[in-house]
């Protein structure tokens, strides 16, 4: 399902790109917003859209750039309703790595704040109701957009920013398989109650199931890592052997296995 998408530009070198169903997102916010106001309120609901992923974008980049410095390659960012993902080759092991790379994402959020909230100020004082359609309620909505998107992925529910941040603060205290089991076991409880939660308090039947999908996100990933420890210790123990074979004066080398990707998201 990840492969239906549509390649955009590249962006430091990472290449861009939307999975289809993002297009009924935009004709579904184009079609609310010409009910409400017409090709006016169409034109403006959808560039809203566009500018709310352009910063869902940044927040990727925000984990992205951060990875490359920690020497982790990222080929795709890639954007869907529920939100963005990068593709990482791997996720680095250490708590501080992944400390930073995870909260460089909801960071680019809170500075997409402070740099917007000034352009909006004098509305959110004004005496006068500002149009339902134009260039202050677009900044308005963008600006309460990005201080949800930040504060809504410190949710520790793993594999949400929040949930990476808490197993790297485990993992400083205990073995990261572990520290990845506590911070799954949370996820596990707080990803449905908050699934129905946003069905029974709010309505919001898209968040329920990004809530669903982050519930077996974080399985899927936990059973990757579970698969590549094995593969780790299969290689080592098949390296010790081949080691000892071409002591002996037989047997051949080989290459270890490509790493799998790691997707880290949704945001
Ligand atoms: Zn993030």
């Amino acid at each position: 399902m990840l492969g239906w998408s549509i390649n955009l530009f590249r962006i430091f070198g990472i290449q861009l790109a939307v999975h289809v169903s993002f297009l009924l997102l935009l004709a579904y916010f184009g079609y609310e917003g010409w009910l409400e106001g017409g090709w006016l309120g169409a034109g403006w609901s959808m560039l809203l859209i566009v500018l709310f992923f352009a910063c869902v974008v940044m927040h990727e980049l925000g984990h992205s750039l951060t990875a490359r410095r920690y020497g982790v390659r990222v080929p795709r960012i890639l954007l869907m309703p529920i939100g963005g993902m990068a593709e990482f080759d791997r996720i680095p092991r250490q708590p501080r790595a992944e400390l930073l790379i995870t909260a460089a994402g909801p960071a680019v959020n809170f500075v997409l704040v402070v740099v917007l909230l000034p352009l909006i100020w004098s509305d959110l004082w004004s005496e006068q109701a500002v149009p339902r359609y134009g260039l202050e309620t677009t900044l308005i909505e963008l600006t309460a957009g990005n201080l949800l998107m930040g504060a809504f992925n410190l949710l520790p529910v793993f594999p949400m920013d929040g949930g990476r941040i808490l197993r790297a603060m485990l993992a400083r205290k205990m073995d990261y398989l572990k520290a990845t089991r506590r911070a799954l076991l949370i996820a596990r409880i707080a990803a449905p109650l908050l699934a129905l939660g946003a069905v029974y308090f709010l309505h919001a039947y898209l968040l329920a199931v990004l809530f669903l999908f982050i519930f077996f996100a974080g399985d899927a990933e936990y059973r990757q890592l579970l698969r590549r420890e094995q593969e780790a210790a299969y290689w080592a123990d098949w390296n010790r052997r081949v080691l000892l074979e071409q002591a002996k004066g037989v047997g051949q080398g080989g290459e270890p296995p490509p790493p799998p990707t790691v997707y880290h998201g949704p945001n």
